[in-house]
């Protein structure tokens, strides 16, 4: 679908509300710069909340981001008093009712942009927790679309939940259930971990999925290739339409105040050293770490697999020194052999395009599941937290691109042992696995999806035509 001449030199004008993590806010500026790369003529405010007492690291992030792009502005929006003790449940429960609270400052600051704004405000894009917006966008007029930072499986599983009562969900009698587009029963115990929180995650998650069903469509960082099955299940009348524009990645990585230029060149420097596919990678993401017995089995499972390793290392935070909680001689070993290196924040999507990497111990995000298919890396699957259970579940049992470690482990879980730890290495590294030859075929299929013509190419243009 291109748009017509026309269309491009209309100037439109959209807002995006996010809340300031930054595992919300990255992708959804990374959206806003494409879709301004695209349509030059669009201009984007994003408002960005603050939580009460929080120090926002992400601040200074979207600044750096958006030095370079004029046609995207910021706007803070103000603290407001945090939710009561009996509103504190859960996480997830805070920052709904939180937002929830905001929406008088949201609706005052946007009847301010439509009135001092010459273009027409065509679109609210609302981060997943922001969907109490939509009766702001409702009462001016405007149109909400859902910015889903996941995948559309856990999109499925979200609207699922509807259906359900919290005890079918939590009933031990029955732990397996369908969700639309998936072929395999859905196993309870590889749920979000929200929604295990009876209380508090699962009512803010339900509460929260009630709403998707409201917008006028529903954007994804995902490809067709990847998860038609499941989009096509969703594909009723009931449901907005699923614009999947991806992978969405950021190749120039994310700046860390823990990375700098010395450390990110002695990082790759040691990787041009290393043969092609023979380095692991293990890195659990933006909040993954491990206790100090977790951590030492860990290093005892890589010692005796016999990999090479870069390791980003970072353990909990009642822990002070990382590498103090390494079996002892463990560094000097690694060193003298020249088996591995350990950093903290690893410059992630820089180290998985290295011809070195064969291999990817990840506690599978969304985004570095992506990263690892963009640039062919099999991973092995440590979920921690999040929706990263649901996430390793899918890699492994709907799609086989992911080989096995652990489904289901969470921050509560029993230790994963060396020797499980060393047979997970060496199947991850087992150069004829049926998973390596399939995350090469997903490679290509995700490189076609956003090169002219392809489907996540087709479907952001058919988004900007429906916005605008
Ligand atoms: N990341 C990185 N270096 C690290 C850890 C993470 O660059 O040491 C990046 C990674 O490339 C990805 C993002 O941070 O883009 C993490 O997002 P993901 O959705 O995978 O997990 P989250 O941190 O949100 O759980």
């Amino acid at each position: 679908m291109a748009l017509t001449l026309s269309e491009m030199k209309k100037k439109a004008e959209l807002i995006f509300i996010t809340t300031p993590a930054i595992g919300h806010l990255a992708p959804v500026l990374e959206f806003a710069q494409q879709l301004i790369n695209l349509h030059h003529h669009l201009s984007i405010t994003v408002l960005c909340m603050k939580f009460p007492n929080t120090p926002s690291p992400s601040d200074s992030y979207a600044r750096t981001v958006l030095a370079s792009q004029p046609q995207i502005q910021l706007i803070d929006l103000p603290e407001v008093e945090p939710p009561s003790q009996e509103q504190q449940k859960s996480p997830e429960y805070y920052v709904f009712t939180y937002v929830e609270s905001l929406v008088p400052h949201v609706k005052d600051t946007i009847q301010n942009i439509v009135s001092s704004n010459p273009n027409p405000v065509v679109g609210l894009v609302l981060d997943f927790f922001c969907v109490p917006m939509i009766d702001v966008g409702n009462e001016l007029g405007i149109p909400s679309y859902l910015y889903f930072i996941s995948n559309v499986g856990c999109l499925s599983l979200m609207l699922s939940l509807q259906k359900r009562t919290i005890e079918d969900v939590f009933n031990k009698s029955d732990p397996e259930f369908l969700v639309p587009g998936f072929s395999n029963l859905f196993p309870s115990n590889v749920l979000p971990n929200a929604c295990l929180n009876k209380d508090g995650g699962y009512v803010a998650f339900y509460k929260i999925a009630q709403r998707f069903r409201d917008t006028k469509g529903i954007i994804v960082n995902t490809f067709s290739d990847l998860e038609h099955d499941i989009i096509d299940a969703l594909s009723d009348d009931h449901t907005p339409p699923i614009y999947a524009i991806g992978p969405l990645i950021n190749l120039k990585g994310h700046p860390n105040p823990n990375l700098d230029q010395a450390k990110h060149d002695l990082i790759m420097k040691w990787l041009d050293e290393q043969p092609e596919s023979s380095v692991v990678f293990l890195c659990f993401g933006s909040w993954g770490s491990f206790g100090p017995s977790q951590t030492r089995e860990i290093a005892l499972g890589l010692q005796r697999s016999g990999v090479t390793f870069l390791w980003a290392l970072r353990s909990s935070p009642t822990t002070d020194n990382e590498e103090k909680t390494l079996p002892e001689g463990f560094l000097e070993w690694m060193e003298l052999e020249g088996r591995g290196m350990i950093c903290g924040w690893a410059p992630q999507v820089e180290v998985l395009a290295h011809k070195a990497i064969g291999g990817f111990v990840s506690h599978c995000g969304w985004n570095s599941i992506l990263e690892s298919l963009w640039f062919g890396v099999p991973t092995l699957t440590w979920p921690i937290y999040a929706e990263h259970q649901l996430i390793a579940f899918m890699m492994v049992k709907e799609w086989g691109l992911a080989v096995e470690l652990r489904l289901d482990y969470r921050r509560t879980s029993a230790l994963v042992m060396a020797e499980e730890i060393e047979q997970g290495l060496k199947n991850l590294m087992d150069k004829d696995s049926e998973v390596r030859k399939k995350v090469q075929e997903m490679k290509e299929k995700a490189k076609k999806a956003v090169l002219s013509g392809g489907s996540s190419f087709i479907s952001v243009r058919q988004l900007i035509d429906d916005m605008i």
